[in-house]
């Protein structure tokens, strides 16, 4: 058996840790009132492994032996805890699907490579076999690209990445570091910072998701404003094929036609498996800062952030809540950290004073890295443009929030799956034009969700990502579940991605397509966007065994 650790078959993260809001006030009240959910009932039971009824590994004597001669026989793996893992990503509705034993179709076998050598002869092995490959990386991804066709008849190889994550090659003089794609955002951030570096990629799921698989899903973190999303920070790449290895050198920039460099980024492992990839890496800064700011909407945020991307000003972070979620993030702080009760009491007494409805409070966060000097002229141009905007400074305090926030966020979703409410994410990107446009109509959509199944819902948004021209809308959406809850589910979810497009948005900022939003591409890049790339990707694996079914 392999020693690779994976997350909790069930939900987020590893076993034993979870969401608690003992320490947290607030939660319980603020819960109740929003949508009428107690949470002090006691939780369901755990899911039991023991329960689900597991397809049976179809894979045939002759691939599980020729993959055990590749990596030897502890690295091939068909029981049956290893294969479900590898079946869904850690969407809402893979962890509904898993936890109900809804299992279609699993991977049949697991295979760990210990290096892109012998991925690639697993890949030439599975085109002989006629074998699916999929690649997993850390299994996080939100948009359903793992899970094997329905219906797949031949058999499924999930090709883990977990045994490759190291640092190969650091070009100091380039600031770029080679690194295998199997490295999980902890694995790739020590090895570089051990030597002064940082790669400057920070998704929410950083602890538990990987180079190839960043890459893979076009992923973006909450620094990018600074550093880049991934599609900027991956400089070159290797990409096993069955017929060989493509190699994409880290160039600056070159004009060597279309870029295959950025086909392979949002590939999803249609295109092979990705062994390594060059990033662009950065000195670690001396100074890193996070200073909270209020506004008296989250319309005035919102210019303010669109002022402060055209300013001279270059934050890490640009992060601003409407007053839903600046309400929800107040009251899941704990007690000692961020403001504290009095003296966020006596702050919003003083604001109250000056004409401000509080029920329309939005809370921002900027982020500053740099040396001390450039810290201090960044926040100056911010500080002037906040003001302009009716905003305030509430110094770094709460900037404590904003990393907690981080750390408990992925966990809450199982805490309120397990007490009948499912909440989960969906971002888009627009113009600043439309931004104020796309918030409204995806709100209403959402409460016309709600409505339409007679559910009670919730909805609460960010801006998180700013760009020269527009910004990503980060929605966290929750609701208390009925009788049929991914029936909900689909109803919910299907309003907001519709509400996106319609609204000028795309149809997913960060967290790739997969078959969670393949419906929707063509409304996103047109039938004629779409036809160039099914011509890509099935002159590309014209056997369709590269994790078919994905993206269209
Ligand atoms: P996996 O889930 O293992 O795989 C995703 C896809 O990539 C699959 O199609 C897989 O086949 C393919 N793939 C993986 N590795 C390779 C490889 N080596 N070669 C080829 N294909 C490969 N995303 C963000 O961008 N930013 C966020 O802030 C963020 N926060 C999140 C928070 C939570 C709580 C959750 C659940 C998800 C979040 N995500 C976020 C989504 C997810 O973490 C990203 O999509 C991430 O990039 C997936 O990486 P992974 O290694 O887990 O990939």
């Amino acid at each position: 058996m392999t020693d690779v650790k994976h997350m909790k078959w069930w939900g987020w993260g590893v076993e034993g840790v979870g969401f608690h809001h003992e320490d947290k006030p607030a939660f319980a009240p603020f819960v109740k009132k929003a949508v009428g959910l107690d949470v002090w009932q006691p939780a369901g039971e755990q899911p039991s492994f023991e329960d689900l009824d597991v397809p049976a590994s179809q894979a045939p004597a002759s691939l599980v032996q020729g993959l055990a001669a590749i990596v030897g026989e502890k690295q091939v793996v068909t029981d049956d805890l290893e294969r479900v893992i590898h079946t869904y990503g850690k969407s809402i509705r893979d962890l509904m699907r898993v936890r109900a034993g809804i299992l279609p179709r699993v991977p049949d076998v697991v295979v760990y490579p210990a290096d892109e050598a012998e991925s690639q002869r697993i890949v030439a092995l599975a085109a002989q076999e006629d074998a699916v490959i999929i690649p997993f990386g850390g299994g996080s991804n939100i948009s359903g690209s793992l899970e094997p066709e329905k219906g797949e008849t031949r058999p499924v190889v999930s090709l883990d990445m977990g045994r490759q994550r190291r640092l190969l090659e650091l070009d100091e003089g380039s600031g770029l570091a080679r690194i295998q794609a199997g490295a999980l955002g902890p694995d790739l951030e020590k090895q570089l910072n051990d030597r002064g570096w940082t790669i400057g990629h920070f998704p929410d799921s950083f602890t538990h998701s990987s180079l190839g698989g960043w890459v893979a899903t076009r992923s973006s973190g909450a620094q990018s404003d600074k550093y880049g999303d991934i599609a900027d920070i991956a400089r070159g790449m290797r990409l096993v094929r069955p017929d060989g290895i493509a190699e994409i050198r880290a160039i600056p920039s070159a004009s060597t036609g279309p870029s295959v460099r950025e086909m392979i980024v949002g590939s999803e492992g249609r295109l092979g498996v990705i062994s390594e990839v060059t990033v662009q890496v950065h000195r670690r800064p001396e100074e890193r800062q996070i200073q909270a700011y209020f506004f008296p909407s989250f319309s005035a945020g919102l210019k303010a952030m669109h002022e402060i991307s055209e300013s001279d000003a270059s934050p890490s972070i640009t992060r601003v809540s409407d007053a839903r979620e600046s309400g929800f993030s107040l009251a899941t702080s704990k007690e000692s950290k961020g403001l504290s009760g009095a003296a966020q009491k006596g702050l919003m007494a003083f604001l109250k004073k000056r004409g401000w409805n509080l029920d329309e409070l939005a809370l921002s966060f900027i982020g500053y890295e740099g040396s001390p000097s450039h810290v201090r002229y960044q926040k100056r141009i911010v500080g002037k443009i906040v003001r302009k905007h009716g905003g305030l400074g509430v110094g770094a305090g709460p900037g404590a929030l904003y990393d907690q926030k981080k750390f408990d966020t992925p966990y809450l979703r199982d805490f309120l799956l397990d007490r009948g409410a499912a909440a989960d994410v969906s971002e888009t990107a627009a113009p600043w034009s439309k931004l104020q446009d796309v918030y409204d109509t995806v709100v209403k959509a959402a409460n016309g969700a709600y409505d339409s199944i007679g559910v009670s819902g919730w909805i609460m948004c960010h801006l998180s990502h700013s760009y020269r021209s527009g910004a990503c809308l980060y929605f966290t959406f929750a609701f208390v579940t009925g009788e049929d809850k991914i029936a909900e589910y689909d109803v919910v979810k299907s309003a907001i991605q519709q509400s996106f497009i319609d609204a000028g948005g795309t149809l997913s900022h960060h967290h790739g397509v997969g078959v969670e939003h393949a419906l929707w591409m063509e409304q996103d890049i047109s039938p004629e966007g779409v036809a160039i790339m099914r011509g890509l990707l099935e002159s590309a694996d014209p056997q369709r065994i590269l994790n078919p079914g994905k993206i269209i």
